[in-house]
């Protein structure tokens, strides 16, 4: 078989739009300091205020509530570690199946942190948040909920609804985790309740090192770096007018770059796929409502190294479960709160799809995957 360079794994990052490009690359060749009032500071300040609307317009949030961050990371960070004192919050809550940005920066608080389970299709247990939020009630504790809208790693959409019902405008302050959503769900900010959202811009074809967080102003207090009061002091440091033109470009652009239903038929095709070449699969998640772009499977058996290892040397580029940051396959944190057993995890396997996917890769990617799936069955069949 002939090496394809075939990319399906868009939740990772996603290939930059050529929009984003052009735009993040004209705008490298200016120079000055978008602070400064001379016309090389105008020129880049006009960049940063152009993409700050076309964020916006994307999120449905108003211009002023996008603070431009370094990355979806720092927009977390922020969010959570920096909110607690200015804020007032007394604990936290979080759920099993937050990216680490959510559960590294709650626990960097020091505060009490309650993390609610997921149930058995990979959904946020409502219930258990309504019991903390009653005893916060109870005892007088102001809590700052803190979820995600999509998950990463199976693709489910959480009930963010429900949950921002339950947290109510008053005591408490509810913070959601966006990045997989952005784009592809309306986050229709501005008009929902939560106090704050973050966001990234290499998931939607933008360059990567450039995030936002939409705030709502009575949470403008969570401020963690005031450095020299740049966003309007709400994130100190010079701003790279750069990647955020190529962010900006990237939220005009995505709309009509990324057709949901074209890239959920092709989802279809894949399950179907996969389907017929191994009827043993299991499709996490597959019970509930899901971002229509990513497939999180397992052949039992077929353990999730080898196979991303065997796809790898063919030139498709999926992923595992999860990845940790050092490149090692490690177990998900997201399937063990599912309930799945290790072994069955230990062979989940996550494709996701984007703007620049087409039918090609999908059948690359499944000729790829019955090759190194007869492989692995040829040798189980020599060793029993
Ligand atoms: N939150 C979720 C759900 C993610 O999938 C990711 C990236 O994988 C992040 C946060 C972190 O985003 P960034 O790479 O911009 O820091």
């Amino acid at each position: 078989m002939t090496r394809l360079p075939i990319y399906l794994d868009h939740n990772a990052s996603a290939p930059l739009l050529p929009e984003a490009r052009a735009a993040h690359v004209g705008a490298l060749d200016l120079c000055g300091n978008p602070s400064s009032v001379h016309g090389h500071g105008r020129a880049l300040r006009n960049l940063i205020e152009t993409a700050r609307d076309q964020v916006a317009a994307l999120a449905g949030a108003d211009r002023q509530q996008v603070v431009f961050t370094g990355s979806a990371t720092e927009a977390i960070t922020q969010a959570i570690a920096g909110s607690v004192r200015p804020l007032g919050i007394d604990a936290i809550v979080i759920s099993a199946a937050e990216h680490a940005a959510v559960g590294k920066a709650a626990e960097i608080t020091g505060l009490p942190v309650t993390v609610v389970g997921i149930d058995v299709d990979g959904v946020i247990r409502v219930d258990e948040i309504a019991a903390r939020l009653q005893a916060a009630d109870a005892s007088g504790e102001r809590l700052l909920v803190a979820v995600h809208a999509v998950n990463n790693e199976t693709g489910v959409i959480q009930p963010t609804g429900k949950i921002e019902a339950l947290v109510g405008t008053t005591r408490h302050y509810f913070f959601i985790d966006a990045v997989q959503a952005f784009g592809k769900l309306p986050l229709e900010f501005g008009t929902r309740a939560p106090d704050m959202m973050a966001v990234s811009a290499h998931k939607i074809g933008g360059p990567v090192g450039v995030g936002a967080l939409l705030m709502k102003a009575h949470a403008e207090g969570a401020i963690l770096v005031p450095g020299g009061g740049q966003e309007q002091g709400r994130r100190g440091g010079t701003e790279s007018a750069a990647l955020i033109a190529g962010f900006g470009a990237a939220a005009l652009a995505f709309p009509q770059r990324y057709d949901a239903s074209r890239i959920a038929g092709l989802t279809a095709e894949i399950t179907a796929g996969l389907q017929a070449i191994a009827p043993e699969i299991v499709v996490f998640g597959a019970n509930v409502e899901r971002a229509g772009n990513v497939v999180n499977f397992a052949v039992p058996g077929l353990g999730s190294a080898v196979a991303m290892m065997g796809l790898d040397l063919l030139g498709v580029s999926i992923s595992s479960g999860s990845a940790c940051s050092s490149g090692k396959v490690g177990p998900s944190h997201v399937l063990k709160a599912m309930g799945v057993a290790p072994e069955l995890a230990a062979s989940a396997l996550r494709v996701s799809l984007g703007w620049s996917s087409t039918s090609e890769d999908v059948k690359a990617f499944l000729i790829g995957f019955e090759t190194v799936l007869g492989r692995y069955r040829a040798r189980r069949e020599r060793a029993a």
